[in-house]
């Protein structure tokens, strides 16, 4: 069945649970739900915990905590990923159905730069028995274009640029690409505002929304928070979680790197912060590419 997208806005929050949030987390989350909010629209949570190898363990307990203490409030249920391999399945079967899918048995070793199928594996059937991923066959003139008000007008020639990509790994795992584009369809997203270090999955979530007749939902893709050396925070990088028992002057610092007004003094309680933020959200404000810098 076709996913009807609702008529009013509905944004998401969709963090990994490897590991605990983080400023640059607590930003985007910020962001993605001031914007929402003064759209008068809805804020969904889902927990994105398809990939049991990179999780940490209470990640998720620490990420849905955070969240409650800075006053980052969802709508509605929690969508789990580790409960979608249903909706998973059925969408790789559609693909395939379509042809658009096709068996890569490359090894890690065989793999070109940027994990690059270079065996032509997309013209020839994949040997039985031999573990496969599953690649997206992607056609030559698919273009993806986007207005995003952070980053500009985006174009990307995915035909000529990209390659085809994993939509299922060769472990069994279903991929990122896969899982969010299905479940921003069900979850009937209107609206996502995540992070500059999505910009480029942005394409090829388009081009599978496109083969699977999904809504397209509107991108907009904040800059990247990153260290006094340039490097992005993340869980990766040993960014350190977020302190819950310091919520008002975290929040007040993510309005500060997303260059919003500063709530009066008197505003201490988390609830406070985040409804001035709501009435005072002014999307303009966001610093533009390149990169804003944390620790200075
Ligand atoms: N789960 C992804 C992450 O934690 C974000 C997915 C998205 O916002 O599209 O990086």
């Amino acid at each position: 069945m076709i996913p009807t997208q609702p008529a009013g806005y509905r944004g998401r929050f969709a963090p990994s649970p490897t590991g605990p949030l983080h400023l640059g987390s607590l930003i985007a989350a910020l962001a993605s739900l001031l914007h929402a909010r003064s759209a008068g629209g809805e804020w969904l949570l889902r927990i994105e915990d398809i990939d049991p190898p990179r999780e940490q363990t209470g990640a998720t307990a620490a990420i849905l905590h955070s969240l409650v203490q800075h006053g980052l409030r969802w709508d509605g249920d929690i969508l789990w990923q580790s409960q979608r391999s249903a909706a998973y399945d059925a969408a790789l079967a559609a693909l395939a159905a379509d042809g658009h899918l096709f068996a890569c048995t490359c090894s890690r070793r065989e793999l070109g730069p940027g994990g690059v199928c270079q065996q032509n594996c997309r013209a020839r059937r994949a040997p039985a028995g031999r573990p496969c991923a599953l690649r997206v066959a992607v056609p030559a003139d698919f273009v993806s274009r986007w207005e995003d008000p952070w980053q500009g007008t985006q174009y990307c020639a995915l035909g000529r640029e990209l390659t085809d990509f994993i939509v299922r790994r060769k472990d069994g795992l279903y991929a990122y690409q896969l899982a969010v584009v299905v479940d921003d369809a069900y979850q009937g997203i209107t609206d996502i505002v995540r992070g500059a270090d999505l910009l480029d999955s942005t394409p090829r979530q388009h081009l599978l929304q496109q083969l699977l007749g999904y809504p397209q939902p509107r991108y907009a893709h904040i800059p990247v928070l990153t260290d006094d050396r340039g490097r992005k925070l993340s869980k990766q990088n040993m960014a350190p979680a977020l302190d819950d028992t310091a919520a008002p002057s975290n929040l007040r610092l993510a309005l500060h790197y997303l260059g919003q007004p500063t709530p009066p003094a008197a505003a201490d309680q988390v609830q406070d912060l985040v409804d001035f933020a709501v009435a005072h959200w002014s999307p303009l404000g966001l610093p533009r590419a390149p990169a804003v810098t944390a620790g200075q």
